[in-house]
């Protein structure tokens, strides 16, 4: 009871003073992480979009510095009051960037609309005829009195200009803007695009680093519809970090798991643990209980017959018989005890010699034969005359046999049938003993050639045993290099099988004797 409450406490301790805490701080660990990824993310976004922002600008501010310079001579030429065909000329001469001159009359300018830029008035518009539907692009032109008469400016390509600038727009808005924003960016590390009304990029300035976010600006007047966008490269700090929290949070969830891992295997451990400590605790009042029946029933049977209070004959061998019984009985458990002691300490030495197992078997039963009968037992026995020698140690050979068919009485309730067979096979020999008792489910099968194991069956309760038998004949009988089997039914009744390897024929006339010692 003692050691079960421990155990509870160490659940819980480990339960809640160690796993808990560790996953409820691997999960805040996670949590911080990605929120201050997040912020950093979001930062960088807003950089993003501001940098979009600031060159779309400078698109416009090109714009605005070419047609100054290409428009000043026909300035000129207005406030003069020169025909239209002169205000063309003139502006022809202007950058040849621009697809053609053209001077619209002041009438017609309402279908133009204007776009101030550093409180310069652009005038912009689409034609609405032509192959090209081209964009106009241009600036107010002044009479002599300094009335507005007309806008001069050309058809502008927006696609070439935008793909002619950019890289110039760049160096003289961005690299003039290294300083690194809000801590975290820096325009050394952004990638800019021009993008088409199609959604295709036109133009490129470094390359975006993977999976990151974009900063867009949308591009107006003679830009119209097309689009700048903005991005952190690879290099940046935004996509290291992002790199870092994705390690980081690897890392934290990596400890958290081991953590749990090893919670868990603790908590294993420790139920283990105590099932030992139960079973052991079991074991020593199995045992002393089987130490303590024999020998009360012997000294009973003794005291009787010393005061002479038995009647006849038939009873006086009634007590004699039960004396031998009781003693045999006490005999094995003392032996099993002792066997197993030694076995796990490894000092258990088999002295090996040519056995013919069917003289074992043989001998085994007749000493065994009275308890079959006074208990009511059919014996069966289907053993091969002259089998083939194997080497080991009788005794303990006889002590297996001894145990199974132990076993097999106890075991067995209203079908009292037990079968002893020998099986002669190429390389190895068996010995089964079967029983019609109650049987052992799949699941419990191997288990119980576990140490002080015993199944929780009912019949189990009412029987006597120290759960040692199995283990000792299966450690035995792999000392002998070989194997036991056990194949059963519930209900309807087991088989256990000890296989030995069978000796070579030049082999088995050796004179030596080797020994076989178990390891511990
Ligand atoms: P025990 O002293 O309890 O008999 P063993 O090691 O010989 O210890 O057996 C372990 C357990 O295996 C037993 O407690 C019993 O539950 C089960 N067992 C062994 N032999 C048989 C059998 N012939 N039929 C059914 N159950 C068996």
């Amino acid at each position: 009871m003692k050691t079960s409450r421990f155990g509870q406490r160490l659940v819980v301790i480990l339960g809640l003073g160690v796993a808990l805490p560790a996953l409820v701080l691997a999960g805040l660990g996670i949590f911080l992480t990605l929120r201050i990824s997040d912020a950093v993310e979001s930062q960088s976004l807003r950089y993003d979009h501001y940098m979009a922002q600031q060159v779309v600008e400078g698109f416009e501010q090109e714009l605005l510095a070419h047609l100054r310079e290409a428009v000043a001579g026909a300035e000129i030429e207005t406030r003069n009051g020169a025909n239209r065909p002169a205000i063309v000329a003139s502006l022809a001469q202007g950058t040849h960037e621009f697809r053609s001159a053209d001077f619209v009359p002041l009438s017609q300018l309402s279908d133009y609309l204007l776009l101030v830029v550093e409180s310069q008035p652009l005038v912009y518009g689409q034609a609405t005829r032509g192959p090209h539907r081209a964009r106009f692009a241009g600036m107010m032109l002044r009479n002599g009195q300094g009335e507005i008469v007309g806008a001069g400016g050309w058809w502008v390509d927006p696609r070439v200009f935008l793909q002619n600038h950019l890289q110039g727009v760049m160096e003289e808005r961005l690299a003039s803007n290294t300083r690194i924003y809000g801590g975290i960016e820096s325009t050394r590390n952004l990638s800019v695009a021009v993008i088409g009304p199609d959604g295709e990029a036109l133009a490129k300035v470094r390359e975006p680093g993977g999976n990151a976010e974009f900063g867009t600006a949308l591009m107006e007047g003679p830009f119209d519809g097309y689009a700048i966008r903005v991005a952190p490269t690879g290099n940046a700090p935004v996509s290291w970090a992002r790199r870092f929290v994705l390690i980081e949070v690897a890392f934290i969830s990596l400890m958290g798991l081991v953590i749990l891992g090893a919670t868990l295997f603790g908590l294993r451990y420790t139920v283990r643990q105590l099932e030992l400590a139960r079973i052991k605790s079991s074991f020593v009042s199995n045992v002393s209980h089987e130490l303590k029946t024999p020998i009360a029933l012997i000294r009973l049977a003794v005291e009787t017959l010393e005061m002479h209070r038995v009647s006849s004959p038939e009873q006086t061998e009634k007590f004699v018989r039960l004396i031998g019984r009781e003693t045999r009985r006490l005999n094995q458990l003392v032996d099993n005890i002792l066997d197993f002691a030694r076995l796990e300490a490894g000092q258990r030495v088999f002295k090996f010699t040519d056995v013919d197992l069917g003289e074992v078997v043989h001998e085994t039963l007749d000493s065994y034969r009275l308890r079959l009968e006074d208990q009511g037992f059919i014996l069966t026995v289907d053993v091969p005359e002259h089998l083939p020698p194997i080497r080991g140690e009788s005794n303990a050979i006889a002590q297996c046999l001894l145990n199974l068919l132990d076993n097999a009485i106890k075991y067995s309730r209203t079908r009292k049938e037990i079968r002893v067979s020998a099986t002669v096979q190429e390389s190895e020999i068996s010995i089964a003993v079967s029983d019609r008792g109650i049987g052992i489910s799949p699941r419990d099968q191997r288990r119980v050639f576990e140490k002080f194991v015993r199944l929780e069956t009912g019949l189990v309760h009412d029987v006597k045993g120290a759960g040692l038998g199995l283990s000792l004949v299966d450690q035995i009988v792999r000392a002998h290099g070989g194997r036991v089997e056990v194949s059963s039914a519930l209900g309807e009744g087991s088989t256990f099988t000890l296989v030995f390897p069978r000796v070579a024929q030049e082999e088995g006339t050796r004179s030596d004797e080797p020994q076989a010692r178990t390891a511990s």
